[in-house]
């Protein structure tokens, strides 16, 4: 009872202002026929496209357009499924899958060229071009075509968004008598605080005062202005931070701040559980993670008080406030039209119609009404869809919506699916522009692909078993830095960076 009181709080509060959307306004396709259009959609090796998801039953009373999926759930890899989907004679109408797999195959034949298609029968798709160029380039392939539709995480236009955050318990904060840390040395001091205080007041000093879901540490190099991995420099070319000294230095503070306890021992074990895990047990201080689902735990365990609050970045070693963790506006994945379409200038209003401000509603809220309310313009979320058992985003994707393919998720139905303890910390790290610009998606030649393809994993591998010597204490980082360099370099690290480099002059000229 209490809870679903709260939610609804937070729901009421959450109303959200939206542009006059064209609600109601019906997608005509010319009265054309009814057609049967068959798609394979196996992604992230779990999503797969299901004939009853309702939004696409909603698009089929619109656009006349019935997809039927190919892909089946018996194969779980989405590569897999990929390429046994490509070895069969015939291919299906529609094709989603990676930008980067379709644009392969594309130019290999599988898919075919859209640019006439789009000029003659799309025009939301070029609208969401013109607005986004970033889309239209990570559309087009090296042989100068497009072969797919691409997706994004939020409406183009609005500058780098977050998509996680710091959290630290206030409640533990409060117990200690401290304040939130703000700078790289004061967070240190507050986590070494959780580790020999006993802020959860059990009289053993079992807290765990930082721990992260994934078993990475990226989100704490940045506190050392470092980065382990490809990055925008400020010469306007890409770096790999990897063998830099920064990343040397924040390696060795962090090993420190491991054999003191202040990370998580099981950090690379424990899994995605670990949240949940560490907050139910009241073990866990501080984390690195998405709003929306880090904001939802203080409901679930009141029973101790439980407070855990997204907090600023504490500055970094050069007196930064940033967040280099952000959101990509684009997901990397869109889909198609295969060689063995018969239809493919309907296919291609099809696919229209999901850039139309109706399908980006239906991508983004689900089906008016069902799902959302609107009232003099303001958007939300029916209390069956907010209360949802799983979140909001989980019940969304069970229908179909915000499902990664060629659909724009507009950012404002994501916040209001959240709860004003996230939206709080989401407005807060994009109001004060901590969020820093993003890698973007860059189209490789088949050269380029080829060296990253012969090279990039197992340098990746090696960094980060290396890593883990480093942070476990296993080996020392001084000892051995100038071995582990020389052998990045004996793995061709340079010529990856210089494909990377090259893709991206390609990509800033390409914008231009
Ligand atoms: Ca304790």
């Amino acid at each position: 009872m209490k809870k679903s009181t709260r939610v609804l709080a937070a729901a009421l509060c959450g109303i959200l202002l939206l542009p006059a959307a064209g609600c109601g306004e019906k997608e005509t396709t010319g009265g054309d026929e009814n057609l049967d259009l068959s798609v394979h959609l196996h992604i992230y090796d779990y999503c797969v496209f299901d004939d009853d998801w309702a939004i696409f039953k909603e698009a089929e009373e619109k656009t006349g357009v019935a997809l039927h999926g190919t892909a089946v759930e018996t194969i779980s890899s989405s590569a897999q499924a990929f390429s046994t989907m490509l070895a069969d004679r015939t291919l299906p109408d529609i094709i989603a899958y990676t930008g980067d797999e379709l644009k392969e195959n594309g130019m290999q034949g599988a898919l075919i060229p859209l640019e006439d298609l789009i000029e003659e029968h799309a025009p939301n798709i070029q609208k969401f071009f013109e607005e986004c160029p970033e889309a239209k380039v990570a559309a087009t392939a090296t042989d100068g075509h497009i072969y797919y539709i691409p997706g994004t995480l939020a409406q183009p236009g609005l500058g780098n968004l977050p998509s996680m955050g710091f959290f630290i318990r206030q409640d533990w904060l409060d117990a200690l008598g401290l304040e939130t840390p703000t700078t790289v040395d004061e967070y240190y001091n507050v986590l070494k605080a959780f580790r020999e205080q006993d802020p959860n007041g059990n009289g053993q000093q079992d807290e765990i005062p930082y721990f992260k879901r994934s078993g990475v540490l990226d989100d704490l190099y940045q506190l050392f202005g470092a980065k382990n991995s490809f990055y925008l420099n400020a010469d306007g070319g890409i770096s790999y931070g990897a063998t830099e000294e920064a990343y040397k230095n924040a390696v060795k503070e962090l090993a420190k701040w491991y054999s003191e306890g202040l990370i998580d021992k099981e950090i690379y074990t424990r899994g995605e559980q670990s949240r949940e895990q560490l907050l139910s047990s009241n073990l866990g201080g501080s984390t690195h993670d998405w709003f929306s689902s880090t904001a939802s735990y203080n409901d679930k365990y009141l029973g101790f008080g439980l407070n855990f609050v997204p907090m600023a970045p504490p500055a970094d070693i050069n007196g930064v406030v940033k967040e280099d963790i952000g959101r990509s506006i684009l997901h990397g994945l869109g889909w198609g039209i295969s060689k063995d379409n018969k239809n493919p200038e309907r296919t291609m209003e099809y696919f229209d119609f999901w850039l139309s401000e109706e399908g980006t509603l239906l991508h983004s809220f689900g089906i008016e009404g069902k799902d959302y309310t609107v009232e003099n313009g303001e958007y939300q979320f029916v209390p069956e869809v907010l209360n949802a058992e799983g979140g909001v985003p989980a019940y969304l994707r069970n229908e179909g919506a915000v499902v990664e393919f060629g659909a724009i998720n507009r950012i404002e139905a994501e916040l209001a699916g959240m709860n004003d303890l996230a939206k709080e910390g989401f407005n807060m790290y994009l109001d004060n522009g901590y969020v820093q610009p993003q890698m973007p998606s860059l189209g490789f030649t088949e050269e380029e692909q080829n060296v990253i393809n012969a090279h990039l994993t197992d340098i990746q591998t090696f960094c980060k078993e290396q890593e883990q010597k480093w942070i476990l204490g296993a080996e020392d980082v001084d000892a051995t830095w100038d071995n582990y360099v020389a052998t990045l370099q004996s793995m061709n690290l340079d010529q990856v960076i210089a494909a990377y480099n090259s893709a991206y002059v390609r990509y800033q000229q390409e914008l231009n």
